[in-house]
């Protein structure tokens, strides 16, 4: 059998490091924002090159935290796209505002500007109160934040940038976690830089918005957190994930090209019988997951498992048709290229530590299949 994600592999290849960092928080003992969370937090800014990163408890709770800090709440809408992980709409929905969807992309399944337009002009026409956008870099790939940017200025509307799946990956030269207002990223263990449980980070270069997280991780906290001037969560990074991505990070470069590599033997030998992605010249992705496109996704799914490849479906619901989202009032045809989308999409085995064996294993029963077919 194939590994989906090869964190078994990742652990033995990075076990020294990792269990060096583990058994140093068990000594010193400061399992709640040791010094191991302020550590990753000035490495990861550095990575992204944002001004303030934020460490927290997941990709969810980065999200909520700068929708929070944003001020956003009931009588608010944010945009946002059908064709990802529940969490992207869901904490909109938890802050009291309203998510409104626009269509994706057919090539790369992110955010259509054409859509993005179509939705804002109807907002406009409604009495929503139209905030912000949330841009999903869907796979690792950057959205096309050219056209996004001048757009949400001329609106005046604030990014956030969901990165869950991007950290690592460029635009322009410029790194995801920080293309737009603020970045939310997930350390989510299958994730480009994963920790062993939950996590996530916040990224930003408005030091206002920064100190209003900050203070929304700790329970609103001000002075300090037994003096609580706003409502927050309990929101913190635990010291142990700090200290295992601290370990990861050392190789995190290493395994961005490595996946950069793997990525472009698949396409190399999947694009004469399926759509493989597509990645713009100026885009750099950190291929979270590797996706082909294929009207005959049900089947090859099948023939996959028996032969002891396993793969995966995101998204197999677009969070507009979702039962937690029936209130929206949307219907089956308001998105056709994400229902599209949900019913040929395939994603395969992937990490950095997928040998090229165990690779040309997929991709030779992925042309067996068509050859047969
Ligand atoms: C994983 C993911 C999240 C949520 O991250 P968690 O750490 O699991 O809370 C949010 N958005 C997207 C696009 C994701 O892939």
């Amino acid at each position: 059998m194939i590994p989906f994600n090869n964190l078994k592999s990742q652990y033995e290849t990075l076990k020294e490091g990792i269990n060096r960092n583990i058994q140093k928080v068990l000594d010193h003992g400061h399992f709640i924002m040791g010094p191991e969370v302020d550590e990753l937090e000035q490495l990861l800014s550095r990575l992204v090159g944002a001004k303030n990163c934020i460490a927290c408890s997941s990709g969810t709770d980065a999200l909520l935290l700068a929708l929070m800090a944003k001020g956003i709440g009931p009588g608010d809408t944010v945009l946002t796209t059908p064709f990802t992980f529940i969490a992207t709409a869901e904490v909109i929905g938890l802050t009291g505002a309203t998510p409104i969807f626009a269509d994706v992309d057919d090539k790369t399944f992110n955010l259509d500007i054409q859509s993005l337009c179509r939705a804002i002009a109807l907002c406009k026409k409604s009495s929503h109160r139209l905030k912000g956008i949330i841009t999903v870099n869907l796979f690792g790939l950057p959205c096309p934040y050219d056209e996004i940017i001048p757009l949400a200025k001329k609106e005046g509307l604030f990014i956030l940038e969901d990165a869950a799946q991007s950290l690592g990956a460029v635009y322009h030269g410029r790194k995801s976690g920080n293309l737009g207002d603020v970045g939310a990223t997930s350390f989510f263990p299958a994730k480009p830089l994963g920790c062993y449980g939950d996590g996530g980070a916040v990224f930003t270069d408005d030091d206002q918005l920064a100190e209003i997280i900050r203070s929304i991780r700790i329970h609103g906290k001000g002075k300090d957190k037994y003096d609580n001037i706003r409502l927050g969560l309990n929101g913190r990074l635990d010291t142990l994930q700090a200290a295992i991505l601290l370990a990861k990070l050392e190789s995190f470069p290493k395994e961005l090209e490595e996946r950069n590599e793997i990525a472009r033997r698949y396409s190399d030998a999947l694009a004469s019988v399926v759509q493989v992605p597509s990645v713009p010249e100026h885009c750099r992705s950190a291929w979270a997951q590797y996706s082909i496109v294929t009207d005959q996704r049900d089947a090859l799914k099948e023939y996959l498992e028996k032969a002891g490849i396993p793969t995966a479906i995101y998204y197999p619901t677009p969070l507009h048709l979702q039962g937690a989202f029936k209130d929206l009032g949307y219907q089956a045809g308001d998105f056709p290229v994400s229902e599209e989308a949900s019913k040929t999409i395939l994603s395969l085995p992937f990490s950095a530590y997928l040998t090229e064996k165990e690779q040309d294993l997929v991709t030779s029963r992925i042309l067996d299949f068509f050859h047969d077919y």
